[in-house]
Formats: structure tokens, sequence, C-alpha cells
């Protein structure tokens, strides 16, 4: 259950539960005030009658409400009943363990009261408390039966006064009074209303403890582990899993955390791994640069210290530096080049490229290069029509470059298949619908196989030693690897160790117009 929804629900349960239990309450506690509940004997609030007669509350009242009443008749159409001293003096008997009592005024002299009553000066109190009567001569203020009538001390008492107009027969005027004493119903009242408050309040409270615990057991404990879980990852502790939590807002938070911890986690690992790969980055790049340096050092101290005097072996030693002094521009071209890559910061410009056309100028190229005689080059997909691609034509120039470099560098260094060096460059535009493979094999030395996924890593060369036989950063192919992939494409090697190796890559098709080829296409034609 939602938390929202727990939270609705206790509210309504903190009115309704309190509600009902004190209505239960005050039922229990009117049923033991009221009534009798535990026998005839059992002395309750209500106490016993001047007769020793255990009082219940709704007899008292009822009792007391018919003599009112019968009062009340008689005062109306039998006013000289009043003036009965028999009758008068059996009803004060009645009224006495009713707490109630009688007085009759008749001609402004008193002509009964209650022995309860002093006689002495009565006539003018009862007048006189009554004097704010209505026009009928009964009194005005009138609660319920007659209860919240004008209040009248007498001797330590005090009474309710009910005031009803007499016209005796005889054409005397009067007024019969009927007064109860409160004295104890107040008491009464003063016990119970306390103790219904104190039950409301015991209601409320206890109502609301419950429901707090309860609800507050589903929030505080995984809020608690939430918190435990946040500290522990402000220590770097990110390894710590978050159990998934209940089906609430706090279970939703929680898988929320989770999910940011291992996030963090991930991002930790990666910013670790960069930092190695920085640190492996900055001691390739030492290593490298320090390795051609050393053989320029080394010259040219031969040629200071004059070992190198004979004018044969000066040339030597100056070819030396330049190729090592070559091999560092070329280095830190490369390197410059990568770290652009590696950025994002190299532009790109897309545009539609034919690539039958494109390979077919590369193929030529190579052909026409002296420093290649030798090497067969074969493109087999030559004619036909063009294979349209997005790509960057300087920087897919490039990736043959690099990888055509390779091939002729690897070719030339180790032993490869039997026969003539070769490179073939293959076009594969029928298989993926979106995309265009290009693929340069050579009959090289090929790779081994545990090297094999490892080639388009920076600075990676299978030559643990990096000796510089075959020269080469490393970077020959992170370099392909990052601008193939700024084009959308992918990048791999398949190798057979012995009989040579193929780098294939895909370009996105394109849907632009068919451009026409330069002039090296022409010249490559002619071949
Ligand atoms: P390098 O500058 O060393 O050539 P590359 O990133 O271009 O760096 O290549 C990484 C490694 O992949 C090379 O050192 C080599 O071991 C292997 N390699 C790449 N192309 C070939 C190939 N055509 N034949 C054999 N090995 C290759």
């Amino acid at each position: 259950m939602s938390i929202r929804k727990k939270l609705i629900l206790s509210y309504i349960g903190m009115i309704l539960i309190p509600f009902l239990l004190f209505i239960a309450t005050s039922f229990l506690l009117v049923t033991f005030f009221f009534k009798d509940a535990f026998g005839p004997h059992t002395h309750t609030i209500w106490g016993r009658n001047a007769a020793g007669e255990t009082q219940q509350f709704p007899g008292y009242m009822s009792e007391r409400n018919k003599w009112l009443d019968g009062i009340t008749l008689f005062a109306e159409y039998d006013p000289d009943k009043l003036a009965d001293p028999a009758f008068l003096q059996h009803a004060d008997q009645s009224l006495q363990p009713l707490d109630s009592a009688l007085a009759v005024v008749r001609g402004g002299r008193l002509l009964f009261a209650s022995a309860a009553l002093p006689a002495e000066g009565l006539a003018a109190n009862l007048e006189s408390s009554t004097a704010q009567a209505g026009p009928d001569g009964s009194s005005q203020e009138k609660g319920p039966n007659g209860w919240g009538g004008p209040q009248l001390a007498i001797g330590g008492h005090s009474y309710s006064v009910e005031r009803q107009p007499l016209a005796f027969a005889d054409g005397s005027q009067g007024a019969v009074y009927f007064l109860t004493d409160t004295g104890r119903t107040v008491r009464f009242f003063r016990t119970l209303v306390p103790l219904l408050l104190l039950a409301l309040l015991l209601a409320i409270a206890l109502t609301n403890g419950l429901l707090t615990a309860l609800v507050s057991r589903s929030i505080i404990p995984p809020l608690r582990e939430l918190k435990r879980a946040a500290e522990r990852i402000k220590e770097g502790e990110l390894g710590h899993e978050l159990k998934p939590g209940k089906r609430d807002e706090i279970g939703e938070l929680s898988d929320a955390f989770e999910d940011m911890r291992r996030r963090l986690q991930e991002s930790v690992r990666l910013q670790l791994q960069y930092e190695d790969n920085r640190k492996e980055l900055f001691s390739s790049i030492s290593h490298d640069l320090k390795t051609p340096i050393t053989a320029i050092t080394a010259c040219a101290e031969a040629m200071r210290d004059g070992i190198a005097s004979a004018p044969g072996m000066q040339i030597k030693y100056i070819d030396m530096i330049h190729k090592k002094a070559g091999d560092m521009d070329r280095l830190i071209d490369e390197l410059f080049l990568f770290s652009k890559l590696d950025l994002h910061r190299l532009p790109f410009h897309f545009e539609p490229v034919d690539l039958r056309a494109f390979l077919r100028d590369c193929a030529e190229d190579l052909r026409l290069n002296p420093q290649n005689g030798g090497v067969r080059v074969v493109f087999a997909e030559a004619d036909g029509p063009p294979v349209m691609a997005d790509a960057d034509r300087e920087k897919l120039q490039r990736v043959v470059t690099n990888i055509v470099d390779n091939s002729l560098k690897f070719m030339e260094a180790g032993s490869g298949a039997a026969g003539a060096k070769e490179i073939r460059f293959t076009l594969d535009a029928a298989g993926n619908a979106g995309q265009v493979t290009v693929g340069v094999r050579d009959n090289g030395p090929g790779i081994k196989p545990e090297a094999l996924p490892h080639i388009f890593e920076r600075f990676y060369r299978e030559d643990a030693a990096r000796t510089p036989g075959t020269g080469g950063s490393g970077l020959g192919l992170a370099i392909v690897k990052r601008i193939v992939e700024e084009h959308g494409g992918r990048v791999w090697a398949e190798s057979v160790p012995g009989s040579g190796t193929s780098i294939y890559f895909t370009l996105n098709r394109s849907s632009g117009p068919v451009r026409e080829e330069g002039g090296a296409n022409e010249a490559g034609a002619d071949h």
C-alpha cells in the first residue's frame, strides 16, 4: 500500500476511532453511573435516597418530571387542590426523595412549604427570584423540564425554582413553586464530565499513538536504511547493495537510490580505469619519445667525440638522426590527431562518397608508388555502379592509409604466405541494407589470436618489447577505430597467423547525389 493511502487511512482512523471509542466509553460510564449495574446494594455515585433505596438517574428524573407535570396540571385546572394540606403533605413526602420541594403562596402569604424549606421570608424570596416571570406569571427561562429555572439559594442548598400562577376559586391569586435541589445533579455532572473528557483524551491519545506507531513503522526503518546507505556512499563505500524496498513511495526512492549507487559505482570504476589509462598513456608516450631521443643523442655524441670520423660513418649517423627525428615527428602528429579524435575536437565534413571509385583510386595510388614494388594490389569490385556512403573523404583516406601502411610494413617485416605480397581491397554493398563494408586484406604474417582483440587499443603493439623494427606508434588502428566510429560504423579484424590479416570497416550508405570522382580516379583508370 502506498504511503499516501496509509496516511489518508490513518487520518480517517484518527478521527473515527477516538469518536467510536468515546461513544463506547461514554456509554459504559453513563451505564455505570446511571444504572446500578452491579447489584442492588452497590453504592452508585447517585447514592441512595432518604428511604435507603438505591437511586437510578432515569427513574429519579422521570419521577420528578411526573410530579412537576402533575402540579402544573393542577395549577391550571384545579388550583384549589394545591391549597389542600393533605394533598400538599402527600406531595411533599413523595418529592423529598427526589430532592424536590413545594411551596404555595396565596394572596402574598405562604400557605404551604416543604419541611426542607425555612418558612421565614420564603414567600418574598420566591417572589423576587421569579420576578422575571412572563405575562402569564410562569417562569420565563425554562430549560428542559424546568431544570434551567431561576436559581435560589436557601439553607445552604441551591434550588432551581419553577413557578406556576394560581387563581383560586374564591378569587384570590397565588402561585405554586416547585423547587429542585440541583446540588446532587451538579455533583453528578461534575464527576461525569471530567471522566468523559478524560475518556476522550485517552481515546485520542491511544488511537494516535497506535496509528502513528503503525504508520511510522513502515516509514522510519526504510528511511533509516536509506540514510545509512547515503552515509556509506559519502564514505566512498559504493559496493553495498540496497535491498529492494516495499512497493510504496519509499520503495521507489530506494530503487532510485540503488540505481544511482550502481551508476556512481560504474562511473567511479570508469574514472579509475581512465586514470589507469592515462598513466599507461603517459608511460607509452614517454617510452616512444625516449627511444628515438636516446638514439639521436647517442649518434650526436658519437660524432662530437670523433668516434664517427670516417665520412661514410658520419653520413650513416646523420641518416640515423634524420630517421629518428622523422619517427618522432610522425609519432607526435599521430598523437596530436588521436588526442583530437579522442576529445571529439576534430571537425568532420560528411559528404556522399562513391566508395567504388574511392577504393579504385586508392588501389591505383598504391600501384603507382615505386616504393611498393613487388606488392600486388587487387580490387576485384573495381567495376560497377557507384556505391555511395556518407563519409569525410580526408579522414577516410587516413583510415585506408593507416590500414594499408600496416599491411605493407608487416608484409615487409614478417614471413607471410608463400608467393607474391598482395593487398586486396573488397567492397560489399549487398549485406546490411543501410551499410557498406570495406575490407583490406594482406597475405602478411597475420596476428596471433590473443593479440587480435587488442589491436585497436591505443599504443597496442603485438611486439610487446616495442622494438622499433616495424616502426609505428601503436596509434594507427586506434585512429582508424575513432574515425570509423565518428562515421557511425564499426571496425574489426580477422587474421590467420602465417597467412594474412583482413581489416574490415562499415560506413553508412548515402542517399545523396552521385558525385563524379576527381583526377586521381582518371589517373588510376589508366593503370
Ligand atoms: P603500429 O603503429 O604498431 O602499426 P597499429 O595500431 O597500426 O600500430 O597496429 C597495432 C598492432 O596490430 C601492430 O603493432 C601489429 O602488432 C598489429 N597489426 C596491425 N595490422 C597488422 C597487419 N596487417 N599484419 C600484422 N599485424 C598487424
